[in-house]
């Protein structure tokens, strides 16, 4: 079975690992420092702080924030259920939107209906490698929580925020208050587990970072232990180094398929300046009649949000997010893919689907 998603590890990272071990600094230490600056510089903000998910830096994010309950944090339906997760840690009230057919992304005329004056927080989810429209999110004036699980290297335009024309490209995560990264096994670059929340702002990085351990204090509060250890710190550092190399390699199989699917009865993703993180097909019916036929011939293709978030509250009026949850498909789609593979997929795919 070619399975729907694996982490890309090879020599240098099981060296890297190996080496860190040999220290005995097996917790927080340099490494994890020196991952908050790596990362940091590349996505083009101030600082970092590392985490133990990226769950867990969602959860700093928004309490940096001050978000408390009574208050609304405002989250679109086609995620998984970590953003949701982090408002409940807050006893916050999550508000969830529907998202856009286009980019699968959060609508910003959803939002816009559902602002209260309670509302403290949008987090915005890029979904599957794709950017959401950063310049109208931002111009609504609430602080944005950029969770870019799906999208580290992807890059958007910001084109008319507060009348200033940016005609450069910038990386995801550098437009929001605050952004969020993870580093699970299969996620653009692995640690094993791990996260990042960034950021410009000075004074949210520091009480992240005093609210992430709790030992030796002065004082008592509630803090947390959300520390990553060296050991997912330098094989985040060693992933980072080949991820624009898994960029590129991601983008070549999506093209492959893109030019291999053409022309049948379903439709492909466009790619340009996105990353590939997901590659999502739409099918005419419903994915859920197809997916044991996939895997029957060996290839596990999966629904890429397992299921939208306002079912569970069984909320109604999100006619997108119920459209796409039922026709979107997720195919296998990473660096460690070989060549072998990717024809297997190209082939097999279209006869189960016709
Ligand atoms: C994976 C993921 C998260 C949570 O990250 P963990 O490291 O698994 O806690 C949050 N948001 C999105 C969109 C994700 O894909």
């Amino acid at each position: 079975m070619i399975p729907h998603s694996r982490p890309t590890l090879d020599e240098s990272d099981y060296r890297a690992v190996i080496e860190v071990m040999r220290t005995g600094y097996i917790s927080q230490g340099e490494k994890v420092g020196e991952f908050e600056e790596k990362l940091s510089s590349y996505i083009g903000v101030k600082g970092g702080v590392a985490t133990s998910s990226g769950t867990a830096a969602l959860h700093l994010a928004l309490l940096s924030l001050g978000i408390k309950e009574g208050d609304e944090v405002i989250l679109p339906s086609y995620v998984c259920t970590a953003p949701l997760n982090a408002i409940y840690y807050t006893r916050a009230k999550p508000v969830i939107v529907d998202i856009n057919e286009e980019d699968f992304n959060l609508s910003i005329s959803e939002v816009k209906n559902k602002l209260t004056n309670r509302t403290k927080a949008i987090i915005v989810s890029h979904m599957f490698g794709q950017p959401a429209d950063m310049a109208a999110i931002l111009n609504i004036g609430i602080p944005v929580i950029e969770d870019c699980a799906h999208s580290i290297g992807a890059s958007y335009k910001k084109t008319e925020y507060q009348n200033i024309r940016v005609s450069e490209y910038q990386k995801v995560g550098s437009f929001g208050l605050l952004s969020v990264f993870s580093f699970y096994a299969t996620k653009m670059l692995a640690s094993g587990e791990g996260g990042m929340v960034c950021s410009n702002d000075k004074e949210l990085l520091s009480k992240m970072n005093d609210l992430r351990e709790y030992d030796e204090r002065d004082d008592f509060k509630v803090r947390f232990n959300y520390k990553m250890t060296d050991i997912e710190a330098i094989l985040g550092l060693n992933q980072l180094k080949k991820l624009p190399a898994f960029i590129s390699r991601r983008k070549e199989i999506a093209e492959k398929y893109n030019k291999a699917f053409s022309g049948h009865n379903f439709t492909v993703p466009s790619i340009g300046k996105s990353i590939v993180y997901r590659y999502v097909i739409r099918i005419e019916g419903d994915v859920e009649t197809y997916i044991n036929g996939i895997r029957d011939k060996g290839v596990d293709c999966r629904k890429p949000v397992h299921k939208p978030l306002h079912q569970y509250f069984g909320l109604k009026n999100f006619p997108v997010a119920e459209r796409i949850y039922k026709c979107a498909l997720s195919i296998p789609i990473y660096p460690s893919l070989t060549d072998e593979e990717v024809k297997y997929i190209i082939e097999t795919i279209p006869k189960v689907l016709k």
